[in-house]
């Protein structure tokens, strides 16, 4: 047996496969939870463990808190039955944050803290949120590194877009008042010493107030380092995401010569020229009102049957 086929040895003991022919990388928000209903539904909870007991990683990389992938991904996937020995990898808050689970739970929480929000702009936007925009929007308490600012369920989603603009300006300004260099899509208002350090970023149901080096390419780096530190190398990668942001874990992948295809499952804004292959609900056969989950749970059935797992 030569090197690259000995299995690797799990940080729970069992072996896996050391170069699984396809890992896959998820934004969850969006390909995997509802953007309506903010949940998973559980026949795309089936096939993430079967792709999973399959010795296919899975690894999440999302904007969201740990304590989001605890109970919406992770606690179904336990309820639904992960073997021992199966690892999954989430990497949250853009890649500030970032924990693994087994069928025993949850393991330790990592936080790199040199990429977390000051806390007293954070308490100052709780207070803004508090004060002036409670009605359309809430302070997620459970971000370690983040500040994010989510609509609630119940408010439309033009209304809350209306409001978000609003909120969006009040923490621009805030910043500047904390002495904070910040950037929101095209505007730019940096600090005295022209540093921009903190980005405002609104989503179509949250806006998140970030470091600059977090992002979907932060996240794919440490997927790559948490799976090898398993000892795992894939054969290939795919990434699913649902907005233009996410491309950028395939094109941190690509760049840094790993295989990799693109599973955009909400192409209406347009689909970039990539070097790389980008999949959309098309691919499958599907037509194009087959979008977020919908779309998220065909590509992971369609893999899930390729592999015959
Ligand atoms: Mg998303």
């Amino acid at each position: 047996m030569t090197a690259s086929e000995a299995p690797a040895v799990s940080v729970t003991g069992t072996r896996l496969p050391s170069t699984p022919p396809l890992a896959l990388l998820l934004d969850v928000d969006g390909p995997i939870a509802s953007p309506v209903t903010r949940d998973v539904k559980p026949d795309i909870i089936g096939d993430l463990v079967a792709l999973a007991a399959a010795g296919i990683p899975v690894i999440f990389n999302t904007g969201r808190s740990d304590a989001f992938i605890r109970e919406q991904v992770m606690e179904p996937m336990l309820a639904a039955g992960i073997p021992d020995g199966t690892v999954i990898h989430a990497v949250c808050e853009k890649g500030a944050v970032w924990f693994s689970y087994t069928a025993a739970g949850p393991g330790p929480v990592y936080v790199d803290r040199e990429l977390a929000v000051p806390a007293a702009y954070g308490d100052d936007i709780r207070r803004l949120v508090a004060e002036d925009y409670s009605a359309h929007m809430f302070f997620d308490e459970t971000k370690r590194a983040m500040v994010s600012v989510e609509q609630h369920i119940e408010v439309a989603s033009a209304d809350y877009l209306a409001e978000q603009k609003l909120f969006d300006a009040d923490a621009m300004e805030l910043m500047a008042r904390h002495g904070l260099g910040v950037v929101r899509l095209g505007h730019h208002a940096p600090d005295s010493d022209d540093d921009v350090d903190y980005r405002v970023d609104p989503t179509i149901i949250s806006t998140d107030i970030e470091s600059v080096r977090l992002g979907k390419d932060l996240g794919a780096s440490r997927a790559v380092e948490l799976l090898a530190a398993q000892g795992i190398t894939p054969e290939a990668w795919r990434t699913v995401g649902d907005s233009r942001t996410d491309y950028a874990m395939a094109d941190w992948l690509h760049h840094n010569d790993h295989p990799v295809k693109h599973v955009d499952v909400r192409p209406a804004d347009g689909v970039p020229e990539k070097p790389y292959d980008i999949l959309t609900a098309r691919d499958l056969g599907l037509s194009d009102s087959v979008i977020h989950d919908d779309a998220g749970g065909a590509f992971l059935r369609s893999w899930r049957e390729a592999l015959g797992a």
